[in-house]
C-alpha cells in the first residue's frame, strides 16, 4: 500500500517512510492512497479473537511493507499486559440503553494516546531502519497535555531517539504538567511554551519543514520526525480499537454483527474521531459520528456552516486537551470530502495559516453533513453531567468524555436517533482532579492537587492508578519556559546533549 500527500498527490511514499518522515515535504500530510476493505466474515472471525491480535491483522493491511513477524513484535511489546491494566485493553462500559463508553485510558499514561504511543516507537524505529539506514531520529512533539507524556513514556531510552515534548504554559492539568516535568530517560527534553496549543504546534510544524534546521539535522546524520497524530504511524493504532471495540459488542451480543452503531468522540486535532472515520470507510457498520467540542467549538461550527474560521477567542478549558482551535487532521478529512484535490488543500490550508479562515464547496459540505454531526458542551454543563453520570450509574469520568456525552445526549434530543453509540472516553478522571471536585464540594482553600485527588477518590469510591499516586514524590527534571520563538534554539540545544 502506498501513501500520498494531501498537498501534493504525486508525492508516492511506503508505509515506512510515511511514518519515518512524519509529515510530507510541503506541510502535507500522508494518507493511504485506497483503504483496505473489511468484510462481515473477517470481522467474525475477530470476535474470537484478543485485541493484540486484531491488531496485527488490521496494522497489516495498512502497513505492507513491514513483515508479519515485526508487526507482531510491535503490537505484542506494545499491548502486553505489563503496559495496560485491563486484560481487554480497551474495556467497554454500558451506560444505560444507548451509550457505550470506549474506555480508552488503561495504559501506563492514563489517557488515549497511549493507545497510538505504545506502539509508535517499535513501529517508527523499524521505519527509520527500513528506509534511512537507521538514522538518529529526533522526534518533536507539540502537546495540549496528554500526547507529550505518553510519547515521552514510549519513547524514553529508546536507542537512536531524541524526544522533545513542547507544551502550552499553564495550559495543561497539573497532573499532566508533573507527568512531564518528572519524566525520566537520558533522550528525554520537555519545555514549556508562552503561548497556546495552536502556537505551539505551529512552531512545531514550521520546524520540520525549515530548510536551515534540516540541513543541521542531516550533517549530524539525524532526522526529524514526528509524534503527533500528523504522523500515520499515531493514526492506524486509533482505527485498530474502533472496529475491536465494535467486535467485542457484536461478541456479548449487544448489538448483531453486520448492525450499525455511532460512534461520538471528544474533539480536539481531530485524530480520534478521523480514525473513526476511516474505520466506517473500511466498512466497519457505522451510521454517523457525532464531533463533541468544549466552547473552543471551531469544529462544531464548521460542520454546521463548511466555514473553519479560527479567528476567535482562545479560551482554557477544564478540558484542556481540547483546547485547540488548528485541528490538524481535519486536512486529512478535507482531503476526502474534497475528491482528493490536492491544490483545493494546500489553498485551503494556506488560507487558513494567512487569514484565519476558509470555506469548502456546498458539495463538500453536504457530505460532510451526511457522515458527521457536531455539538459543543460548555463548562456548567460538562460538570453537570459528570454529577448526573455519577448520580445515575456510580462511574467517574472525566471532563473530555463528559464532553461527548452531554453532545450525544444533545444529538439524541435533536434527531430521536436511539442507535446505540459509542463514546470514546479518553482519559482517567484523577488527570484532571482539580476540574472534577467542584463538580461534587468546594475543594478545601490551598489543597494540593493531590489532596484533591484523595478527596475525590473518598467520595467516588474509583481507584486512583498507582503512576499518578506516585507523583507526588518525585523530583521536577525539567522546568524551563520559552517563547515561541526560542523553540529552534531549544531543538538546537537539546540536540546537542
Ligand atoms: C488528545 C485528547 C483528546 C482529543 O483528541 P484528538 O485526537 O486530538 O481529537 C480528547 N481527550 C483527551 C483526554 C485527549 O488527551
Amino acid at each position: 500500500m502506498m501513501y500520498h500527500s494531501t498537498r501534493d498527490k504525486s508525492v508516492r511514499v511506503s508505509a515506512a517512510q510515511a511514518i519515518a518522515q512524519g509529515i510530507s515535504k510541503e506541510g502535507g500530510l500522508f494518507v493511504p492512497v485506497e483503504l483496505p476493505l473489511f468484510d462481515m466474515m473477517k470481522l467474525m472471525r475477530y470476535e474470537s479473537m484478543g485485541y493484540a491480535s486484531r491488531a496485527q491483522d488490521i496494522l497489516a493491511a495498512f502497513l505492507t511493507d513491514f513483515s508479519a513477524d515485526e508487526l507482531r513484535e510491535c503490537v505484542h511489546s506494545a499491548y502486553g499486559t505489563h503496559r495496560f491494566d485491563h486484560e481487554r485493553i480497551a474495556p467497554i462500559f454500558p451506560l444505560g440503553d444507548t451509550m457505550r463508553l470506549l474506555e480508552l485510558w488503561h495504559g501506563p499514561t492514563c489517557a488515549f494516546k497511549d493507545m497510538a504511543l505504545q506502539l509508535l516507537p517499535h513501529l517508527l524505529t523499524r521505519a527509520v531502519k527500513k528506509t534511512m539506514g537507521g538514522k538518529h531520529t529526533a522526534i518533536l512533539v507539540a502537546t495540549s497535555g496528554d500526547t507529550g507524556k505518553a510519547a515521552l513514556d514510549g519513547f524514553a531510552d529508546v536507542p537512536d531517539t531524541s524526544i522533545l515534548v513542547f507544551y502550552p504554559h499553564g495550559g495543561v492539568s497539573e497532573v499532566q504538567r508533573l507527568q512531564m516535568a518528572t519524566q525520566k530517560g537520558n533522550n528525554t527534553t520537555v519545555v514549556a511554551v508562552r503561548g497556546n496549543f495552536d502556537d505551539t504546534q505551529t512552531a512545531v510544524k514550521k520546524i520540520f519543514t525549515n530548510h536551515d534546521m534540516n540541513k543541521m539535522l542531516a550533517d549530524k546524520g539525524m532526522v526529524f520526525s514526528s509524534a503527533n497524530s500528523i504522523n500515520w504511524g499515531r493514526l492506524v493504532p486509533q482505527i485498530v480499537y474502533y472496529i475491536s471495540a465494535y467486535c467485542d459488542m457484536a461478541g456479548a451480543g449487544d448489538i448483531q454483527m453486520g448492525e450499525k452503531i455511532n460512534i461520538c468522540v471528544p474533539t480536539g486535532n481531530f485524530g480520534n474521531i478521523l480514525a473513526a472515520y476511516y474505520a466506517k470507510h473500511m466498512g466497519l457498520p457505522v451510521n454517523m459520528l457525532i464531533c463533541a467540542s468544549n466552547v473552543n467549538k471551531v469544529l462544531s461550527d464548521f460542520i454546521e456552516t463548511g466555514v473553519y474560521d479560527r479567528r476567535r477567542e482562545f479560551v482554557l478549558t477544564s478540558s484542556p486537551s481540547m483546547d485547540i482551535l488548528i485541528s490538524s487532521n481535519l486536512e486529512r478529512l478535507l482531503f476526502a470530502l474534497c475528491g482528493e484535490d490536492d491544490k483545493m488543500v494546500a489553498d485551503m490550508m494556506g488560507s487558513l495559516t494567512q487569514t484565519g479562515v476558509y470555506t469548502i464547496p456546498d458539495a463538500a459540505r453536504e457530505k460532510l453533513q451526511s457522515e458527521f454531526a457536531g455539538g459543543f458542551c460548555d463548562e456548567q454543563k460538562t460538570g453537570e453531567t459528570i454529577r448526573g453520570i455519577f448520580e445515575l450509574h456510580g462511574y467517574l469520568c472525566d471532563t473530555h468524555t463528559a464532553v461527548a456525552v452531554d453532545v450525544h445526549r444533545q444529538y439524541m434530543e435533536r434527531t430521536g436517533d436511539k442507535t446505540k453509540t459509542l463514546i470514546a472516553s479518553t482519559a482517567n478522571p484523577y488527570k484532571f482532579a482539580a476540574g472534577i471536585l467542584p463538580v461534587f464540594e468546594r475543594a478545601a482553600p490551598g489543597a494540593s492537587e493531590f489532596a484533591q485527588i484523595r478527596r475525590l477518590r473518598e467520595i467516588s469510591g474509583m481507584e486512583v492508578p498507582e503512576q499518578l499516586l506516585e507523583l507526588e514524590g518525585k523530583d521536577i527534571r525539567f522546568d524551563t519556559v520559552c517563547g515561541a520563538d526560542e523553540m529552534e534554539s531549544a531543538v538546537r540545544q537539546a540536540l546537542k546533549k
